[in-house]
């Protein structure tokens, strides 16, 4: 395992981290928690969790794994999230710390983010007198949280304003191999400003697994697809972690094993990416969900995006993707669903809270067109 100082805190942190956000939900809290001492046995001391994860149980799997580890709670690092704008006072915060410590069965947080940061205001809510920011500060001068970071869905600009202003102690956000020439600007921003740098989705939210075959042109000779995006992240010297969601061993084995033995993509490399990437991958959804429960018609609107990746990412035809939406009505990721594309009323609350800047709106509008057709034959 590569080791890395987290910006200037003086701890040295894993190149890969644990990420608590994909659980096989069906296995029990033990059965996964057993992934935890699984990845610290495996050189893993990076643990980060949120509340909401895998339908708000992560937290308390993650106790269960901290309660067993608790005779060398000092030998790694645990994590958490608030989001400003459901904590927006310096007291709701502190009773949010609060209700994680207990769900984690620790009495401190090595890392606390400010969560979820889409915008300016959401940034400057939770920096204002009397907000999140104040609360936490409160709990960093009792010791009970160790650093405060933060996780932000914004482009480069804003992370650099960000970073400059000098709240945070490092920066978790969205980088993989198919969208860095769009989001390289906000990684060497934060590493300038000596940020731990934490790259959430380095495999796109699933995505690149998923289409393996037509994403050969990431890998090197002797490389999976997926193997190459994990080495990508923990190799690049301006990324701190990799922060991976793991759902079995077998996956915290393969990672930990780039982790063992990767190199940096070479300008070659670099450039044979660049040469297949288009823009269009920077607008992956990543099925992380923020959307759905924002949508008063409905509509399954993760379910749709992830389906409409296809287009994105590999300009299927029209025809092509209504074949696949045939099938992806009876037996995939749109079956039984309550609401059809045509039945966005554009009131756009969707597009505020995804964490990719998609343009739902535009995409649902194509994939009624397709709907109707499909229809029609
Ligand atoms: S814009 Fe359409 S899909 Fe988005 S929340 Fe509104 S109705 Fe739902
Ligand atoms: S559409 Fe955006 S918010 Fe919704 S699941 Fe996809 S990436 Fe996440």
């Amino acid at each position: 395992m590569i080791y890395n100082e987290y910006g200037k805190t003086g701890l040295n942190v894993s190149a890969v981290g644990f990420g608590g956000m994909r659980f096989d939900e069906k296995k029990s809290h033990k059965e996964n928690a057993q992934l935890l001492q699984h990845a610290y046995d495996r050189g893993i001391n990076y643990f980060d969790t949120a509340p909401l994860y895998c339908s708000d149980t992560s937290e308390d799997i993650f106790g269960v794994a901290i309660k067993q580890m608790a005779s060398f709670r000092d030998k790694f690092y645990v994590s958490t999230k608030g989001m400003p704008t459901e904590f927006d006072t310096a007291k709701k915060a502190v009773g949010a710390v609060k209700k994680s410590l207990k769900r984690l069965k620790t009495d401190y947080l090595d890392f606390y983010h400010v969560w979820c940061i889409r915008s300016m205001d959401q940034y400057r809510l939770a920096m204002k007198p009397g907000g999140q920011y104040e609360g936490l500060m409160k709990l960093k001068e009792q010791g009970i949280i160790r650093n405060i970071v933060i996780s932000t869905h914004l482009r480069g600009d804003d992370v650099a304003t960000i970073v400059d202003e000098g709240h945070f102690e490092g920066v978790l956000l969205g980088v993989n191999v198919l969208n860095f020439m769009y989001r390289w600007k906000g990684v060497c921003a934060a590493h300038d400003a000596r940020c731990g740098v934490v790259a959430m989705n380095p495999l796109s939210g699933g995505m690149i697994p998923k289409f393996e075959s037509e994403l050969g042109f990431i890998a090197s000779e002797g490389e999976t697809p997926t193997e190459a995006a994990i080495r990508f992240c923990v190799a690049s010297p301006e990324i701190t972690i990799a922060l991976i969601g793991f759902t079995t061993a077998e996956h915290i084995d393969t990672a930990c094993k780039i982790a063992d033995n990767c190199q940096p993509f070479t300008s070659d490399d670099l450039d044979r990416i660049k040469a297949n990437v288009t823009e269009n991958m920077d607008r992956i959804c990543t099925g992380c969900g923020y959307c759905m429960s924002t949508c008063p018609q409905n509509i399954p609107i993760a379910n749709y995006m992830q389906f409409y990746n296809n287009k994105a990412m590999f300009h299927k035809t029209d025809e092509e993707m209504i074949k696949d939406l045939d099938f992806e009505h009876q037996w995939g990721l749109l079956v039984g669903r309550d609401a059809d594309a045509a039945d966005c009323t554009q009131c756009a609350q969707c597009e505020k809270a995804c964490t990719q800047h998609i343009d739902i709106i535009k995409r649902l509008a194509q994939l009624a067109q397709w709907e109707t057709k499909l229809e029609a034959k």
